[in-house]
């Protein structure tokens, strides 16, 4: 790296930083227009009970992109939260997925399914936040109470009593919230009871472990005891092997996602797994 001086002040020659600053900042043009043309779109992975019934679905964004194809979201969702736009593009997710909840209420086959949605950081402290969540599942007819938001650990430690406000005037209208990536946070028991949650997330990176690391093993039941010992849901995510499955069931876990029972798919796959009405 060289330093040179300009003017009064040190500028710093990066070429690599220069080329990612200008990357970041064609990402955000093309998000831009990603919006604008309709690029976007959901795909959902099957959550399953206990007894092997699909009981819901998480919506997991895409980025259909002309010349690179389908792009996940590790690929652009980092840039979109440095600004407003994951604003505008997690109201675009939601909009989605309040329509395809009302669309499955119309459909004996689904109308009791469970739609996950992630929330960014800066999308919840939003100030239209919750105006906007409200909106969109009053004027589509969706079942608040279908519908959940996934949240991670950081955020819902970041100044607990304004999230706690937040996530009441939703609670109240029935929508559930869920803890996302739990366990890679720093949740303590006394903060997660001031929360009004439904749902526990254990992270993959625990799942992934099981059977061949011990510590991970005890990390997974501990989180498994006390979503039961606060009368939350709890749901392993990242499950690829049946031992894992089998283990997960063993310590009491309750929902499971993962590869080993479903990829993230288009809606017509996912609407094809479903038992006959
Ligand atoms: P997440 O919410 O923790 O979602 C789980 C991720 O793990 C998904 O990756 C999913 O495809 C992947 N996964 C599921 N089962 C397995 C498994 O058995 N093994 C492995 N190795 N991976 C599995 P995906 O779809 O690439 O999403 C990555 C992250 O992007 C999500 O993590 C979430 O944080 C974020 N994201 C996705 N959609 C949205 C969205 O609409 N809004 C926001 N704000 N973030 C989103
Ligand atoms: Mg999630
Ligand atoms: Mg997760
Ligand atoms: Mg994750």
């Amino acid at each position: 790296q060289v330093k040179a001086r300009h003017g009064n002040g040190l500028c710093f020659f990066d070429p690599q930083m220069q080329t990612a600053i200008s990357n970041r900042a064609q990402l955000e043009t093309d998000l831009k227009s990603a919006l604008r043309n309709a690029e976007f779109l959901l795909y959902y992975q099957p959550q399953f009970a206990y007894d092997g019934s699909m009981v819901g679905a998480e919506a997991l964004l895409r980025w259909q992109h002309p010349e690179r194809g389908l792009v996940p979201p590790a690929a652009f969702i980092a840039a979109a939260e440095e600004s407003d736009l994951i604003v505008l593009i997690g109201n675009w997710v939601l909009r989605t997925a309040c329509v395809q909840l009302a669309q499955w209420q119309q459909d004996p086959r689904c109308e009791k399914l469970q739609l996950s949605v992630n929330v960014s950081a800066r999308q919840f402290r939003h100030a239209g936040f919750v105006d906007q969540v409200l909106s969109e599942v009053a004027r589509l007819g969706a079942r608040a109470h279908l519908l959940t938001l996934e949240l991670t650990e950081s955020l819902v430690l970041d100044n607990v009593e304004e999230t706690v406000a937040r996530m009441l005037q939703l609670r109240t209208r029935g929508i559930r919230f869920s803890v996302d990536d739990f366990g890679t946070g720093y949740s303590s028991l006394a903060y997660l009871t001031r929360l009004p949650l439904h749902q526990l997330k254990i992270d993959q990176s625990f799942v992934r472990n099981l059977g061949t690391r011990p510590t991970d093993e005890v990390i997974v039941q501990t989180i498994i005891g006390m979503a039961h010992n606060l009368e939350l849901e709890v749901i392993a995510e990242g499950v690829e092997t049946e031992e894992q499955r089998a283990l997960l069931r063993h310590y009491g876990c309750s929902f499971y996602q993962g590869y080993l029972l479903g990829q993230p798919m288009p809606i017509t796959d996912l609407l094809a797994l479903l038992p006959p009405p």
